[in-house]
């Protein structure tokens, strides 16, 4: 039924799908407070996106028009769990919604796994866009192999920036921190590496397409690799096959076709090899893995099968991309099998498995982390359609606790502040013809955002 004084909504988490949430929340008629750990917005559009991606970094903009809204406050610098509780949101919004994101590594539960010189791709993404708790990790790229494991657009990234040429990196808005590191770095070789085949690989066509026109790096597969097995290339006619596997199925055979330019570096894809372990003596030397073929389990899976075949491939560094966990926060619940918040289309679920009254979900912490960061638009559509049903059925609880001046904190960061970090960055990086230079310390970021620059 319709309100006559605003309802209010809490919305933690500031990227694509908490932003996404905003806009519709206000087209909806609430008011909104968008909480985020950081003191700067955006979410993985800041710390996530490649660098050297600056097109799909401009979805900002319709995110700043959100923050620009009447009835929309950012409250940057409060992180749920820390600085205020689920109890604390509930009490006072009409409206939760969890838009937190998947912040965790998936692991790969093999011995060697935390050798120095194996690390997880969310910590070296983190580390390259200079989220504030990655800054001052060290990476020892003083090696002439990196094996990065996974197919997905994550490892993709994660080899194409330690195959960039300097030139290509300078004009980026990565941390100097990790233009430094990487300038300096003795990788030559970034081998991706596959579980299954080409046909089941997870990148989307202009990424794939993207790592045969670096400046400096042949792109290399083996034409044996993209020769597909039956079970692969019945599946590939097949309708379940969507164009993305065909294309990139063509994209890797020309790649195979290529005869290599001869440059400093190469990106190599290899398929059909499972980590067993990652060899070394304290640090990283080689990774052995099981040769796999692909086999139908009856029910359309093509699974990864192992042929008793092993390799063992010399490497300094391991990256492991293999996907993101959700993280289990402040007590809201959590399905601890898929690593997400318990929720049905959104709703949050309690242990009873009955919804969570004003509680929701949306991104990837709703629904695993898959997509672009447009499916979260759709997302946080579904999610705030139940917010309004149930707003409409009467189902939303009254907060009990009313805002005052002092809530949350008065260390918060909002969108003023924001806006003062963001020209201060973009001020630094004009003379050097970067977008911006990101500040990495969390208490500078602070500073600068009340201006005390
Ligand atoms: P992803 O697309 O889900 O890929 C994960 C990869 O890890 C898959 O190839 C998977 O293989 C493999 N894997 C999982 N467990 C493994 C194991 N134990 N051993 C070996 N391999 C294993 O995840 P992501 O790359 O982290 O990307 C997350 C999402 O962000 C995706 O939707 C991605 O498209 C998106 N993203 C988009 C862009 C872009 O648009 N430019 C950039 C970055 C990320 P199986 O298939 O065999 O399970």
């Amino acid at each position: 039924m319709s309100q006559s004084i605003p309802q209010r909504a809490a919305v933690g988490g500031a990227g694509p799908s908490g932003f996404y949430a905003c806009g519709m929340l206000l087209d909806a008629g609430f008011e909104v407070d968008l909480f985020d750990a950081l003191p700067t917005p955006y979410g993985l559009v800041r710390a996530g996106v490649a660098p050297d991606h600056p097109k799909i970094k401009t979805v900002t903009r319709v995110f700043d028009k959100t923050a620009a809204r009447e009835g929309f406050r950012f409250l940057g610098g409060v992180e749920l769990g820390r600085d205020v509780t689920r109890e604390d949101l509930v009490a006072r919004y009409d409206v939760v919604l969890y838009a937190m994101g998947t912040s965790r590594d998936r692991r790969l539960g093999i011995p060697g796994e935390d050798l120095v010189g194996s690390h997880a791709a969310t910590d070296f993404v983190a580390w390259y866009n200079g989220h504030p708790h990655h800054a001052t990790r060290d990476y020892d790229l003083n090696c002439d192999r990196a094996v990065v494991v996974g197919n997905g657009n994550v490892a993709i990234d994660v080899a194409r920036m330690l195959a960039l040429d300097p030139g290509e990196l300078a004009v980026t808005d990565t941390a100097d921190h990790a233009i430094g590191g990487l300038q300096a770095s003795g990788v030559r070789e970034a081998l991706i590496l596959g579980r299954r085949g080409p046909a089941q690989a997870a990148f989307t066509n202009p990424e794939l397409r993207e790592l045969g026109e670096l400046a400096r790096a042949d792109v290399i597969v083996d034409p044996e690799d993209v020769d597909l097995d039956a079970a692969s290339a019945a599946w590939l006619e097949s309708d379940a096959a969507g164009a993305t596997a065909r294309r990139n199925v063509e994209i890797l055979r020309g790649y195979a076709a290529r005869e290599p330019r001869g440059l400093s570096h190469r990106v190599a894809l290899r398929f059909l090899r499972s980590p067993l372990e990652i060899l070394g003596d304290g640090r990283v030397k080689a990774i052995r893995v099981a040769v796999n073929r692909i086999e139908d389990d009856g029910e359309g899976n093509l699974r990864a099968v192992p042929t008793g075949v092993q390799e063992t491939i010399p490497c300094g560094l391991v990256i492991r991309s293999i996907g993101y966990l959700g993280e289990p926060i402040a007590g809201i619940p959590f399905d601890e099998r898929r690593a997400l918040i318990r929720n049905a289309g959104g709703r949050v679920l309690g242990d009873d498995g009955e919804p969570c009254p004003g509680e929701y979900a949306a991104g990837w912490i709703k629904r695993g982390p898959s997509g672009v960061i447009g499916t979260n638009k759709k997302d946080a559509a579904d999610t705030v359609a139940r917010v309004v049903e149930d707003r409409d059925a009467g189902l939303l609880p009254a907060p009990t606790v009313a805002l005052g001046d002092d809530w949350p904190h008065e260390q918060v960061t909002d969108w003023t502040g924001w806006q003062r970090i963001d020209r201060h960055e973009v001020g630094l990086g004009e003379p050097q013809g970067r977008p911006r230079v990101k500040v990495v310390d969390l208490d500078t970021l602070h500073e600068v955002g009340r201006g005390d620059d």
